[in-house]
């Protein structure tokens, strides 16, 4: 997967003489779009629950934003990266890309879409990108492969040095970053009577945990802080990405104004929040890098949405596999809440190629979660757990190899 990306990101050429996206216009069943010439091609893809139409145009920057109607309810256009134009269509019901061709002079591409029913349209949803063939004597290049591997790349965060991974000098070894949230003059979650600060047990149940970790000998183990610093969450996962790490876990405690709620939870990428408390603790945990005043890569909520693509959704499946063994593992030493595995859109778990999770270990707000967590037989049991899950799931990939 790591070969694949570098070598996306070396496919990625900056596009000085990009076009743009001169109009779109839906007309009956048909989408158009115009463009302004420097276009290279485009794929499209559809995405569930909201049900959507994802085309990237390559060579294109975003223009012009077009009034729906029809079978689209909603048109967005971000820059998906430095050499494509995203286009996004929120759909009103059901339907599918029957036929998508550029005209001759390659100024515009019509898609047709043709109504579907809902097994239909997940059919096509697991069919994954099209490409649309780009008219050879308008092509300056050969088109690219867009086959399943156009991701973002996010920058790789500079300044922030790689941490020494300890372990194994078997690089063969799975990797995996423990991130303990929080940190710095970002103190995370508080409880004042009980004088506790997330940041603080973050870094001590990251610590525990690397030192489980390392007592099987098996895997590699990085943090991404060893100290009291503060991180922003792109760096936090992107020191995960560039050291190619194989697993990622961000540690952190929750809060809640009801004193009585307790249990750990945890938390994989989605673009949809399972529930509106998943919601509330995305926006809560993903403030981290507003509290520094850095906005997310520049990204609005609508466009960093939409980056979300397949790649990424087998991550995301990974991730998914590993929150239910980590439960399984760690119920006999940590209590969990009857949910405990939920989707959020949080930041920290962006890495398209890196399967993460987010572990919130228990409630700082809540007397007896405060004193676990606080106390080191309490970070000791929570690490036992994590480190019997990683154990088993690398296994499993082993088997899967
Ligand atoms: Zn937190």
């Amino acid at each position: 997967m790591n070969a694949l990306l570098a070598c996306a990101a070396i496919l990625l050429p900056v596009t000085a003489q990009a076009g743009s996206i001169s109009g779109v216009r839906v007309d009956g069943d048909k989408v158009i779009l115009n463009f302004d010439g420097g276009v290279k091609g485009a794929s499209a893809f559809l995405l569930d629950s909201p049900r959507r139409i994802a085309l990237d145009i390559s060579g294109a920057r975003p223009g012009n934003n077009s009034v729906a109607h029809g079978p689209i309810a909603a048109i967005r256009q971000g820059q998906f990266d430095e050499a494509t134009a995203r286009v996004v269509f929120d759909l009103v019901r059901p339907a599918v890309i029957s036929e998508g061709a550029f005209a001759a002079d390659g100024t515009s591409l019509t898609l047709s879409l043709k109504e579907a029913d809902a097994s239909g349209f997940k059919a096509a949803v697991k069919q994954g990108r099209n490409s649309f063939d780009f008219p050879a004597a308008n092509a300056a290049s050969p088109p690219r492969r867009t086959h399943g591997i156009t991701i973002p790349i996010p920058a790789p965060a500079k300044g922030v040095e790689l941490p020494r991974v300890s372990g194994p000098s078997d690089d063969s070894r799975p990797l995996v970053v423990i991130d303990a949230g929080h940190g710095g003059h970002d103190p995370g979650a508080l409880n004042k009577e009980l004088n506790a600060r997330e940041k603080d047990i973050t870094l001590a149940v990251a610590r525990a945990i690397k030192r489980e970790l390392l007592k099987s000998g098996r895997v590699r183990v990085a943090l991404t802080r060893d100290d009291d610093r503060f991180l922003v969450l792109e760096e936090r996962y992107g020191i995960a990405r560039r050291m190619k790490a194989d697993l990622f876990i961000s540690v952190h405690a929750d809060a809640a104004e009801n004193e009585d709620a307790r249990g750990a939870t945890i938390y994989t990428l989605s673009e949809v929040a399972s529930d509106r408390e998943a919601a509330r603790l995305a926006a809560r945990e993903n403030k981290a890098d507003i509290i520094n005043g850095i906005n997310l890569g520049g990204q609005s909520n609508d466009v960093s949405s939409i980056l979300i693509d397949l790649t990424q959704r087998e991550t995301m499946n990974i991730s998914a596999s590993f929150a239910k063994l980590l439960q399984r593992e760690a119920a006999p030493y940590v209590d969990f809440r009857t949910a405990y595995h939920r989707f959020a859109s949080l930041v920290v778990l962006k890495a398209p190629d890196t399967p993460s999770v987010l572990f919130e270990t228990g409630y700082i707000t809540n007397a007896d979660d405060v004193r676990f967590l606080s106390s080191p037989e309490g970070q000791s049991k929570i690490a036992k757990g994590v480190a019997k899950a990683v154990e088993i799931h690398f296994a499993r990939q082993l088997v899967q190899n």
